[in-house]
Formats: C-alpha cells, structure tokens, sequence
C-alpha cells in the first residue's frame, strides 16, 4: 500500500483505465434516471513521485442522479480482494457526475476523502452533451470526446499534498 501523504508528480493511466473508468461511467448516465456510478481505482506507486493507474473496477451501489450509498465495511473488503486478484495496489475510489460540465469535487466529495483514509487518490468524472461548451483543457483533467454517444468526458484525480490539503494531481495518459 502506497503512503497517502506525500509529493506526487503526477499520475499516469494507462489507456486501458481511462476507457475503464469512461465505461463504468457511461454505464451510470445510460441508466434509468441518469445515475451516478462508482469504481474502484488500482495501480502501483513508481519511482520519483509518479504513480500508474492501471485498472478501474466498477462498484454495484444503491446510485440515483446525485449521489450513490455504499455500505463501507463491504466496499473496503471488496476492494481488498480485487487487489489481491489483480496483483496491484489499492489506490482509491472515483465516482461519475452525469450530466453535469463542472469538473471535480464537491464540498462533500473533498469531506468523505479526507475522512477516508484508505484512499491514496479520489477521482470524479463528469459526463456532458456536445451542445454544451467543453471546458479548456488542463493538466489536471482528461478529456474524451466520445462520437457515437456525442459525449464529453472529462476526469479528475485528487490527492493529500504534503501539507494536508487536498490537491488535483497532473494527469497523463500512457504506458507507464
Ligand atoms: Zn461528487
């Protein structure tokens, strides 16, 4: 398990993971009411303050348009035994905002991360139509645009910087 607390480069997702987390999220607005999904984030710390996202899992949760409810104790065991079957590293949760072009944390999205200690990093993905305007991009997020379903994606990772605070990390994409 990666230490929570510490200088962090930047986080680099294999293009496998990104596509992952995009689905788990598509699967969330195209449900009945436009839910909220969630998934489990796995990787590996690296050499020189870099860490590899390498896997994104979805976690089944009571969801509606504005948030999901998970019984903790059971979502930390399940993340537990996914780690120990993908042979990686816990690293966090992510969770999507459908419909939604205001890319990131909530007040209460940075509360439970703080409060949760487990988590190493916290993402949000939002998903918006083309009609309405993307958001610049940034080093801090990820974009897709996705044709066939003429949506945007756009992706956030936080993290605990070294003073305590909870940060947006720098994002890439690759083979890490
Ligand atoms: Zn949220």
């Amino acid at each position: 398990m990666p230490s929570r607390q510490g200088p962090l480069k930047a986080i680099v997702l294999d293009p496998a993971a990104f596509r992952e987390i995009r689905d788990i999220a598509l699967a969330g607005y195209r449900a009945r009411g436009r839910q909220e999904a969630l998934g489990l984030l796995y990787g590996q710390e690296k050499q020189g303050g870099m860490l590899a996202l390498r896997r994104a899992v979805r976690y089944r949760s009571r969801a509606t348009h504005s948030r999901v409810d998970y019984d903790e104790y059971a979502l930390r065991r399940r993340a537990r035994v996914l780690a120990q079957r993908l042979g990686l590293d816990y690293l966090g949760m992510f969770h999507s905002h459908p419909d939604e072009d205001m890319i990131g944390h909530s007040y209460d999205d940075c509360e439970r991360f703080v409060s949760d200690t487990d988590s190493l990093i916290d993402g949000v993905v939002v998903l918006w139509r083309r009609d309405r305007r993307p958001r610049l991009r940034s080093h801090t997020a990820l974009y897709h645009y996705d044709s066939p379903n003429g949506l945007v994606f756009g992706l956030r990772l936080y993290y605990v910087d070294s003073d305590g605070y909870v940060a947006r990390a720098k994002l890439t994409l690759g083979d890490s």
